[in-house]
């Protein structure tokens, strides 16, 4: 496997440190053995997530400088609203502070009675939050090859269409809200979604007058994966490619701190529909603030219009997916077990394959997140019957159906030297598997547990 070289040259630096192996130790222990409550700076390689931690190039940070801090109508506005219409080719939009913020904007309007449902191939946890909140049911028909990690599937984020379509039959087109189209699939791994199959949830739409809202946080990651594996794609532009994608749905939210590639922002996006725009530019005033700026700084704006031409650029997207696959390419080589092909984010290693003596109410993924944060500085996050929780009725803890461990890589932010470092870590660690121990709470919250839990290994 090659590694695909850096499409651009550093010209700034962010120096970084390893603390020693006694210092991460002593760490550890005073973060209750969960990695999330650690301080940056007492970790290496950071691959809690790809959320806002990518690097803006100069382009972006020059057009920082340019922030028009109008409280309304600033030119950045506009730029961003050309940026949207250019390159997913919807005109009707406005800036949220962040993905969660479109969601709680938009949602409330799409849902009409309490009780209604919601569907999607995977609600991500904000997505499925806000349903919960603006009074729907979530319901996920992703395709079940994506809990079968070890075994090849091209797409992996596609909906089980004809699970879905019976769903809608059973409770009838009225008790649905409306339709999420998740790209790239983040809860299965980063992994794709086929126009095929998008073509197909719009089919299924208009038969049964329901709308879509694509969930496009990694857009440009799910284009380039249909220009690679997907027939009659190969020769379209990425541009192309997103603009079809868009042209099946109805609405949109948007993260723009994955493939925008900026620290903080997001975007509602509306096709065609003027009276939901209306609905919607009504909710953002209280929510998030005025229609031209929904939370963000002018600066701020500037940087996702810029954020999102670059995000589309084809050599950028071959490096960037090219570098996930090295490392897990790397690691399976080493025989360390993952969800194979990899997506587009992450690389999600498989901890019930090895640690199969821990037991799931034992959180195997985060015992081996732990061991890679003593191994080497490398923060990793559990993604598993840890991050899932208990059953809300009985209060037993559910046992997921994985126990993943997922490495969430940064954009245009670590090396090559960096990828060779998180998986020869991991594939020294694979060797004293057996003698790592599960995990038992010495605090556990009620809700979102994952954050601030504290943890002790079992003796
Ligand atoms: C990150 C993400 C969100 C939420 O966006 P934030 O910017 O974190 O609020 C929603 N959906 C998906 C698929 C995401 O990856």
């Amino acid at each position: 496997m090659k590694y695909v070289a850096e499409p651009f040259r550093i010209k700034m630096v962010e120096p970084m440190k390893i603390i020693s192996h006694e210092e991460r130790l002593e760490a550890l222990k005073k973060a209750g053995y969960n990695p999330f409550a650690l301080k940056s700076e007492e970790v290496y390689i950071d691959l809690l997530t790809d959320s806002g931690t990518g690097a803006m190039s100069d382009n972006q940070w020059a057009g920082l400088m340019l922030g028009d801090e109008s409280y309304a109508g600033s030119k950045n506005f506009y730029n961003l609203e050309a940026s949207v219409k250019d390159i997913i080719g919807y005109p009707l939009m406005i800036p949220t502070h962040q993905g969660r913020g479109a969601e709680q904007v938009l949602f409330p309007c799409l849902i009409e009675k309490k009780g209604q449902y919601v569907l999607s191939n995977m609600h991500f946890d904000t997505t499925k939050a806000h349903v919960e909140i603006s009074g729907g049911r979530a319901m996920n028909f992703v395709t079940k090859k994506a809990f079968n990690t070890g075994e090849y599937y091209d797409w992996k984020g596609n909906f089980d269409l004809k699970q879905m379509e019976s769903f809608i039959q059973e409770k009838g087109a009225e008790n649905i809200a409306f339709i999420i189209v998740t790209i790239t699939c983040n809860s299965s791994g980063g992994q794709p979604v086929s126009m095929e199959n998008i073509r197909g949830v719009r089919t299924i739409a208009d038969k049964y007058g329901l709308r879509i809202v694509i969930d496009s946080a990694r857009f440009a990651e799910n284009a380039y994966f249909i220009k690679k594996r997907e027939k009659g794609y190969e020769d379209k532009s990425i541009i192309e490619i997103v603009r079809e994608t868009f042209s099946y749905g109805d609405a949109f939210t948007m993260s723009a701190k994955k493939d925008a590639i900026v620290n903080m922002g997001g975007i509602v996006g509306i096709k065609e529909d003027e009276e939901l725009f209306r609905a919607v530019r009504s909710r953002v005033v209280p929510m998030e603030g005025f229609v031209t700026y929904g939370g963000l700084s002018g600066r701020d704006m500037e940087c996702v219009a810029r954020g999102l031409r670059e995000g589309v650029d084809e050599d950028y997207l071959e490096y960037r997916i090219g570098q996930v696959e090295y490392l897990g390419r790397k690691l399976m080589d080493g025989g360390i077990p993952i969800q194979w092909p990899t997506g587009g984010h992450a690389v999600f290693v498989d901890a019930k394959k090895i640690l199969p003596h821990i037991p799931a109410d034992q959180f195997p993924a985060q015992a081996l997140a732990n061991e890679l944060y003593i191994e080497s500085g490398v923060r990793g996050v559990e993604i598993g019957s840890f991050l899932l929780g208990r059953d809300p009725e009985t209060g037993e803890q559910v046992e997921s159906p994985l126990e993943l461990l997922r490495l969430t890589i940064p954009r245009r932010v670590y090396t090559q030297a960096h990828m060779d470092i998180i998986a020869e870590s991991l594939i020294k660690i694979k060797d004293r598997a057996h003698t790592l121990k599960g995990l038992d709470f010495t605090y556990e919250p009620k809700i979102l547990r994952h954050f601030t839990a504290r943890l002790k290994p079992i003796e």
